[in-house]
């Protein structure tokens, strides 16, 4: 059976549809490889599962469905039956296969397909998901009257610490026009071709390409497609503002050192990956020294960790917001003596925006003028959000945000590495440039799992939400170590990369 993830997979690379549909094991990441959406070693993502516990809170709102339990042929017994309203739907058609969360009846006998998402707005892959539904419903015979999904609504508040009102919650939007003829005919050829691929004895021919970066979370199979390929790579080319990579790899222009450029500009990280391959594997640009001026050392680095649960955990907070739990600060004062710091908010149902604020505020050395590296916006807009939040703090709030050097710009404007791969995320230049740098030995190694990992304790806490995960004080205790230690790993690697730069910029 076919289901809709082939058929998304498919629509990236049908190589990609095809391992997908014969289950071929994904080869694992290394430790630090952040650029493609692979849970890793890291253990706490099963914990969180967002729609799942969407799913639980929407159930409320079916009260009295009856339940297909996820089984085809129940759905279609209980269909064939009038029933009013089904839960846990699954259709089977021509070799297809779809999950509804509910089937409708109208008064005229038709279907309403309902899809409940723990996203905010109507996304592209929902706009195809809903086609994809509409699709197979169509293929087993149904008459749909519409595709609707429900979704978080981002205005909703919660109030306290209570349970979380779904009426309030969700907000039912219809996607059938989302679904419309054109979108319908894309989905038709992409099942068409993806199914030909799966049928097929043989793997789909298909070389890597400018095509496996395109989806959101690139590719899982992208270590094991690009093994053979050289370091400079044309592919591995950065991406952003755009250049060529497409049409460069059409042409036959395999290594970045080879790409055409007479007439033309290339974007700053293109040109100096380009640079990088005819040096053989690093660009370091003559305005690095200046560039790492206002860097110190002696300075600061600071790193947040955050939840932007989909359901809001704490009072007061809204889908997605981005709420800081843990900060770590190392200084290193420039005559070779390196000091940490760090604050974790335990797990309450209150937002720990003052606890955060307060302390980062004294640790950071309110008089000090010295640097702050970061790496990224990050913790530029996790600052002004808890200025924001607590207006009697914004002053040395803001005065933090305007000592913050971004080590990311530096890197990005300034220097090239073949072994960045096309990704200047600090889990990609770091250990390029700082080999010293490891996240090995760690029970938390991203961002990503960090974030699920504290909320699975914060749902601990939360009793009466469905999709709680009680996870015992060890348990607990043991989450909460690592999360500061990944943390601390991460400031200490931006230390490690900042020296790094300093050496370079004297090579
Ligand atoms: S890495 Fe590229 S070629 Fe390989 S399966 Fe993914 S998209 Fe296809």
């Amino acid at each position: 059976m076919i289901g809709f993830s082939e058929v998304r997979a498919g629509q990236q690379c049908l190589l990609r549809a095809y391992k997908v549909g014969r289950d071929v094991p994904i080869a694992p990441l290394s430790a630090l490889d952040g650029r493609v959406g692979t849970p890793g070693p890291t253990s706490m993502r099963p914990e969180s599962d967002p729609l799942a516990d969407v799913r639980a809170l929407a159930r409320p709102l079916f009260a009295g469905a009856e339940s297909a339990q996820g089984d085809a042929a129940r759905t279609r017994a209980l269909m064939d039956a009038g029933c009013p309203r089904i839960v846990d739907a699954v259709v089977e058609a021509d070799g297809l296969r779809v999950r509804v969360d509910v089937l409708e009846r109208t008064a005229r006998g038709r279907w309403i397909a309902v899809l409940i998402r723990n996203g905010v707005r109507v996304s592209w892959s929902l706009a195809d998901r809903a086609a994809f539904t509409l699709h197979v419903l169509r293929a087993a015979g149904h008459h749909v009257a519409a595709v609707h999904a429900m979704l978080l609504d981002e205005t909703y508040e919660r109030p306290d610490a209570g349970p979380v009102d779904p009426h309030r919650l969700f907000v039912r939007r219809s996607v059938s026009f989302a679904a419309g003829r054109r979108r319908l005919l894309r989905i038709a050829a992409s099942v068409a071709a993806t199914r030909a691929a799966l049928a097929s004895p043989d793997r789909p021919a298909i070389a890597p390409g400018a095509h496996c970066r395109d989806s959101r979370d690139g590719c899982p199979f992208l270590d094991d497609c690009t093994a053979h390929l050289p370091a400079d790579w044309t592919g591995w080319f950065p991406r952003k503002d755009k250049p060529p990579i497409r049409e460069w790899l059409a042409q036959g222009f395999v290594r970045m050192a080879a790409v055409p450029v007479e007439g033309r500009q290339l974007p700053r990280g293109a040109e100096h990956a380009r640079l990088a391959s005819r040096a053989g594997g690093q660009y370091v640009a003559p305005t690095l020294a200046a560039a790492l001026a206002p860097a110190g050392p002696p300075a600061y680095y600071l790193d947040f960790e955050c939840v932007s649960p989909a359901v809001p955990l704490y009072a007061g907070t809204r889908p997605y917001a981005v709420v800081p739990f843990l900060w770590s600060v190392h200084h290193d004062d420039a005559a070779g003596n390196l000091t940490h710091v760090d604050d974790l908010a335990p797990p309450s149902t209150d937002p720990p925006l003052r606890r955060m604020a307060e302390g980062l505020i004294a640790a950071l050395g309110p008089s000090s003028g010295e640097p702050i590296v970061v790496y990224s916006s990050y913790e530029w807009e996790r600052l002004r959000d808890l200025a924001q939040a607590l207006p009697d703090l914004a002053e040395p709030l803001q005065a933090i945000q305007a000592r913050l050097v971004d080590l990311l710009e530096v890197v990005r404007e300034h220097v090239y590495d073949l072994r960045f791969r096309g990704s200047f995320s600090i889990k990609a230049v770091a250990p390029a440039l700082a080999p010293e740098v490891t996240y090995d030995g760690l029970g938390i190694r991203d961002g990503l799992a960090a974030a699920h990992a504290y909320e699975a304790v914060l749902r601990g806490l939360d009793r009466v939400h469905p999709g709680g995960v009680a996870p015992g004080p060890d348990r607990r205790a043991q989450v909460l170590a690592d999360l500061r230690a990944y943390c601390a790993r991460d400031t200490l690697a931006m230390v490690a990369l900042h020296r790094a730069l300093l050496r370079l910029r004297h090579a």
